[in-house]
């Protein structure tokens, strides 16, 4: 028996969760696993009724389930920050997800905005440290809102958060194509970079076999949509992991598709499945939204489970699935979101 959380949120998250769902379902039936699934109401609306986005009964309450599913957080009604910093960041840190995970493979019958980028060579996952640098830093500014002002914004790297990570990065490689790449700015960011750096080579020296690689930051936007097959596994920090993958989110065919995760390594507490999306007020409501994402975040919740065929299962059906459609987010994908859920669903 799986015993999984629910957080909804905002706007499309709803939607996209209620396909995933209905998915998992549709899985559990085929595979014969049992699942609960308890739905915590959270986000926008609850945040404006109570002023608190995520109380330390929540986190308890959060933390008693095997896995977490969360759709999106976020509404124009709520200054910026309050959900994104107040409620993920926060389960983040209290659930120690030190690893954010993010697979940018191109799936067959999806076309890349990035000609020449195919399946054949965009397979890679990117490791986001998720609890760190420059997202737990905490800031200040002297002389706000004057010709002087001047804002200061902190960046905490530890060597044990770093280590968590770099050693999921390296297992993980060493499961796959055995090279891993080391993303970040180095030469600029000196003190953090160095401390990276040593991490990397004190824990590939347990992996002689893992070829390793390091790419700037910057660069790493140039190169990953002209080469993504010179890379299998890119291990990076929190700032640079959420802007990489957003670009490698694009290259394998836009939002919709992009799926995420955030795990505790080491089991202590629930990890927390999300598509790597926003909320996206502009399209919530029309069924527009493409679910792909949250059924492929929810299908590695399944994988991190145990369930592995059924993940496996709701993959390819997924991917079967996004092959006929004509586009892959908007009012042209041609069918609704819940009518995605219910042909994946029929699938597996
Ligand atoms: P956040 O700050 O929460 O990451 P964001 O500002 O990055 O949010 P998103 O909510 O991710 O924004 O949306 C960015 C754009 O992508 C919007 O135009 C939105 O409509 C589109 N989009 C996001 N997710 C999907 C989806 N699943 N299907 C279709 N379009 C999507
Ligand atoms: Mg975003």
């Amino acid at each position: 028996m799986h015993d999984l959380g629910v957080i909804e949120g905002d706007g499309i998250g709803p939607e996209v969760t209620a396909a995933a769902l209905e998915v998992v379902s549709a899985a559990a039936e085929r595979f014969g696993f049992e699942f609960t699934a308890t739905h915590h109401d959270l986000g926008a609306d609850h945040y404006l009724e109570t002023g608190v986005a995520l109380s330390a009964g929540d986190v308890e309450r959060l933390r008693t389930h095997d896995a977490l599913l969360l759709g999106a957080v976020g509404d124009p009604r709520v200054p910026p920050g309050v959900l994104e910093r107040g409620l993920i960041v926060a389960l983040r840190v209290a659930f120690r997800q030190s690893v954010n995970l993010r697979p940018a493979r191109l799936y067959p019958g999806v076309t890349s905005p990035v000609a020449g980028v195919t399946p054949e060579n965009c397979d890679l996952v990117i490791v986001r440290e998720n609890t760190e640098g420059l997202y737990a830093g905490g800031g200040s500014t002297v002389h706000g809102g004057t010709p002087n002002a001047t804002a200061v914004q902190t960046s905490v790297t530890t060597a044990a958060a770093t280590r968590e990570c770099v050693e999921f990065a390296f297992r993980l490689a060493a499961a796959r194509r055995k090279r891993l790449t080391l993303c970040h700015k180095t030469n600029i960011l000196v003190e953090a970079g160095r401390l990276w750096e040593r991490v990397v080579e004190e824990v590939g020296a347990d992996y002689p076999d893992v070829e390793r690689d390091y790419v700037h930051a910057d660069a790493m936007c140039l190169h990953l949509p002209l080469n993504p097959g010179r890379f299998d596994v890119v291990v990076t920090d929190n700032l640079f992991g959420d802007i990489v993958s957003d670009l490698a989110a694009t290259v394998i065919g836009g939002l919709g598709v992009a799926a995420g995760s955030n795990f505790n390594p080491r089991g202590t507490a629930p990890s927390m499945f999300e598509p790597i999306h926003g909320s996206a007020p502009d399209i919530a409501g029309r069924g527009w939204a493409n679910p792909a994402a949250a059924i492929f975040s929810a299908a590695l919740c399944l994988a991190s489970l145990g369930e592995r065929s059924a993940a496996l299962a709701c993959e390819a059906a997924t991917v079967s699935v996004l092959a006929e459609l004509p586009a892959l987010a908007g009012s042209d994908m041609g069918v609704s979101t819940a009518e995605i859920g219910r042909r994946v669903a029929e699938r597996v």
